[in-house]
């Protein structure tokens, strides 16, 4: 099964893909900038894809985080860390709704 862009659970069954690529860099206090990993291709499950659609930021953002807790990735508690964290998702999952994204079905990927 093909694993979710967005909360990173198995079962990813649509397909965005932004018609306007934006890349996403981050600039620590150091001054460091790490550009943001995206292919440009979103998969998602039913579930986010329904967030997607009704462009729910948060919904999307407070769903990922908390499977990625579910998972077993090191995602703080609370406070500045947790912001910082969220901070990230939130930019690069606007590289896709901000970038009117086309939809379909990925078994429907040849077309
Ligand atoms: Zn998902």
């Amino acid at each position: 099964m093909v694993e979710c862009d967005f909360c990173g659970l198995p079962g990813a069954r649509w397909l965005y893909v932004p018609q306007d690529r934006a890349r996403v860099a981050l600039m620590s206090n150091e001054g460091v900038v790490a550009p943001l990993l995206n292919d440009g291709r979103w998969r998602a499950c039913d579930l986010c894809a329904q967030l997607v659609d009704t462009n729910d930021m948060a919904g999307l953002v407070a769903r990922c985080l908390s499977t990625l807790r579910m998972l077993g990735a090191p995602v703080p508690d609370g406070g500045p860390d947790l912001e910082h964290v969220a901070m990230v998702v939130m930019a690069n999952f606007a590289t896709v709704l901000v970038g009117r994204p086309t939809k379909k079905t990925l078994q429907g990927r040849a077309t």
